[in-house]
């Protein structure tokens, strides 16, 4: 089995579906609520271990009723949560509105994510057991950094998903594997629309770079060599959320037990291309076998 350690958010979504999102000082009805545990890390995490990985959360959820559930989503998905701490305080929550059109508009309060500046005892050699490290950047960068200087100090594949997008620091840039922006984050990062440019230029960052193109597919450049596409199996996409997440815990467990880019990238498409076939984040993500059905 391929070892893999998230280090990442957990929050509690919060989904209001409205016929129509209400403007500054509007009170509108909506339609219904969920409560869907999220979070890209613990997203990332549970798209893992679904695809076959044995997966440790680092993290941190709330004192109160949304973190004993964030809790459970991770162990019920076969996540260990040993190092997810219970910090005092809230847990992070997103307040995310559904509109009719499906458009969307998220407000995300970090509550205990905000908590996790660094590594604690013995979260270093939980990172150094594994085979990569999945961050994002909805943990303070702290704790971003020192999670990547650790795995590399181990000798760990670090694999940064760099949303929400923002300025990255050159050293957490230098501690990077492979990086994975969608589209609107790589533009973000490069200035640069065109994918196969911003692939180019972050080239100059980090020594692997894969670009996910939502129905387009993915786009992977590696120094040195043509930069390949790999497209997303034909769907009927239903709910695109984590899709993202999904894509990329996936893609570490194919690297993870030593199959090569191209492979790994087409594993990950079809388990991503099933999971925007179903409603929910966590809920959504296919197990191994459904993958392994559909990438075949
Ligand atoms: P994010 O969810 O981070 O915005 P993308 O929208 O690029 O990222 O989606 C990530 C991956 O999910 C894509 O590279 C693709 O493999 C898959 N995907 C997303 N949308 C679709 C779709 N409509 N049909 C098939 N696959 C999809």
């Amino acid at each position: 089995m391929t070892a893999i350690a998230v280090l990442g958010s957990t929050n509690m979504d919060l989904v209001a579906y409205v016929p129509k999102a209400p403007r500054l000082g509007e009170t509108v009805t909506g339609r219904e609520f969920r409560t869907v545990p999220g979070g890209k890390g613990a997203n990332q995490a549970v798209a893992a271990a679904r695809g076959g990985g044995e997966v440790v959360m680092i993290g941190a959820v709330g004192a109160d009723g949304f973190g004993v559930r964030l809790r459970s989503a991770l162990t019920a998905a076969g996540v260990e949560t040993a190092a997810l701490r219970t910090v005092e305080g809230a847990s992070g929550t997103a307040h995310i509105t559904v509109d009719d059109e499906g458009g969307n508009s998220i407000i995300v309060i970090p509550g205990a994510n905000a908590r996790v500046t660094g590594l604690e005892a013995g979260d270093d050699s939980r990172i150094g057991a594994a085979d990569s490290l999945l961050l994002q950047l909805e943990l303070p960068l702290s704790a971003v950094l020192a999670g990547a200087l650790a795995a590399r100090a181990h000798g760990v594949r670090t694999v940064l998903t760099p949303a929400p997008a923002q300025p990255l620091p050159g050293e957490l840039l230098a501690a990077t594997d492979l990086l994975v922006p969608n589209e609107h984050e790589a533009a973000a990062l490069t200035g640069l629309t065109d994918s196969y440019q911003a692939a180019e230029a972050l080239l100059h960052q980090v020594p692997e770079v894969v670009i996910t193109l939502g129905p387009a597919g993915s786009l992977y450049a590696a120094r040195g060599r043509e930069p390949l596409t790999v497209p997303a199996p034909r769907v009927r996409a239903v709910d695109t959320t984590a899709a993202g997440d999904t894509f990329v815990g996936a893609l570490a467990v194919a690297l993870g037990e030593g199959r090569a880019m191209p492979e790994g990238l087409r594993w990950a498409s079809a388990a991503a291309a099933l999971s925007v076939q179903r409603p929910g984040a966590q809920d959504s993500m296919p197990a191994r076998a459904e993958t392994d059905a559909l990438a075949a």
